[in-house]
């Protein structure tokens, strides 16, 4: 192994790299590289991406704001943007109340964890300290993420320290056990939430992805799932927690994913998109109820044991709120579901490809899932990871590509022009077959 640099990479075999491609510029979807090669951006820069890099009016609100206040303390102190932000992300979202900054989804998600186990205590209720999830659904990588989220290939090393939960499985209709249609699956699922919930009086939170599981494989919910448990929750007394970091503000075609689904979240968490990708800072959002439950005399011991350095970061919020400025003036949502289009007229060619099993797509989201053998569904499992051997070949067609196990990702930035999706979509397609080869 060569490697000089001494930056230790996320979610990589070091040893199977040589060097990096070091990105020294980025201009509208590309990617630019030390050497001046030019690279698409299909995973908007790890799902983040909403109108390119670079735009110059969220560059123009990050040095504004920059030049005013860098940073100043949420602890007994507040800041303008902030505020901004928290009434602008009220506003946007049904039912919400007050918002609680942070960095990043992982600790979003922890303090949705925390805010839902807490308010039980809050209101006397001591019995209910168990949490119910999807299986395979993704929700970070801190310890409570993990828990939540649990990806058995992922955090395999760490289940000795996990706490354990409630696990559902999810109607994949790719994979349907024997002997049920899609539909008879779909009602056994929510059957088996309700007959689990119905005689658990234990189970103080029901937290799963909204809309989709994006990192567990792509699986979109079929119509009815999401709010059929949304319903259970209330019925039982549970609370309903989603987890919109990187299926909400825009991503499966709908600026709130929940509203979509017809759902009634107490806690949602978004990220990934809030501040166009260009700073990190991530939002829990709660309903009244939950707010009121920690209010109290200060030694009730009611208040919300958590905070970050970071928290609320003044330059973070401006940026945010330009970001979700033009949303609107840009009405981005209508033109995300026209250029969404765009990936249906590839779903012929893409699966005539022999090694692909299916293609799941949402919005500006697209998974496809790489297989031996069509008939027994058998997932690709090459020695070297499907990622480097995908990324290589996306590399020479001009494409950034990250795959996931044996699902390739497309996750462009949501302002995608028709033209550079049909150019991502066309290089995806000759990078499969380029690929194909090497991995089976
Ligand atoms: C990415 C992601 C997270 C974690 O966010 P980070 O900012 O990477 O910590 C949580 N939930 C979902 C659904 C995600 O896709």
């Amino acid at each position: 192994n060569q490697l000089k640099s001494s930056v230790w990479h996320p979610n990589t075999q070091m040893k199977e790299w040589n060097s990096f491609d070091k990105i020294t510029k980025g201009k509208g979807m590309w990617l630019i590289d030390s050497k001046g090669n030019k690279m698409l951006d299909g995973v908007a820069s790890m799902w983040c991406n909403v109108w390119g890099h670079s735009n110059p009016e969220l560059v123009r609100a990050i040095t504004n704001q920059s030049k005013k206040l860098q940073h100043s303390s949420m602890f007994n102190l507040t800041n303008e943007p902030a505020e901004k932000l928290a009434e602008n992300l009220v506003n946007i979202s049904p039912g919400m109340h007050k918002v609680f900054f942070s960095d990043n989804g992982s600790t979003a998600m922890e303090i949705a964890i925390k805010l839902a186990l807490q308010y039980w205590k809050n209101i006397g209720e001591k019995k209910k300290t168990k949490i119910a999830t999807i299986e395979n659904g993704y929700h970070g990588d801190t310890f409570g993420a993990m828990s939540v989220g649990y990806v058995p290939e992922f955090f395999g090393k760490f289940k000795e320290q996990l706490f354990s939960t409630i696990q559902f499985p999810v109607p994949n209709k790719y994979r349907i056990p024997k002997g049920f249609t899609f539909s008879d699956y779909q009602n056994y699922c929510i059957e088996n939430i309700e007959k689990k919930i119905s005689k658990n009086n234990n189970i103080a939170a029901f937290i799963m992805e909204s809309g989709a599981q994006v990192a567990g494989g792509v699986i979109i919910y079929p119509k009815g799932f999401q709010r059929k448990i949304s319903q259970l929750c209330k019925k039982y007394d549970v609370l309903f927690v989603l987890d919109e970091i990187a299926t909400g503000l825009g991503r499966l075609g709908s600026m709130i994913q929940y509203e979509e689904q017809k759902s009634t979240p107490d806690i949602v968490a978004y990220g990934k998109m809030l501040t166009g990708g260009y700073l990190t800072m991530a939002a829990t959002m709660t309903n009244k109820k939950i707010y009121d439950s920690y209010l109290g005399e200060f030694n009730d011991w009611k208040h919300l044991f958590h905070g970050h350095t970071y928290t609320g970061n003044p330059i973070a919020a401006a940026v945010a709120n330009e970001n979700l400025k033009m949303y609107k003036t840009k009405s981005l949502i209508k033109k995300i579901q026209k250029t969404s289009k765009v990936f249906e007229k590839f779903y012929q060619e893409i699966s005539e490809i022999d090694i692909v099993g299916d293609i799941r797509h949402k919005g500006m989201l697209m998974g496809i899932e790489l297989v031996t053998n069509r008939k027994k569904k058998t997932p690709i499992h090459p020695k070297k990871s499907i990622n480097k051997i995908f990324f290589e070949e996306g590399k020479k067609q001009g494409i950034y590509l990250r795959t996931l196990g044996n699902i390739v990702m497309l996750v462009p930035p949501l302002a995608i022009s028709e033209k550079e999706l049909n150019l991502l979509l066309n290089g995806v397609i000759r990078t499969i077959k380029a690929a194909r080869l090497k991995v089976i």
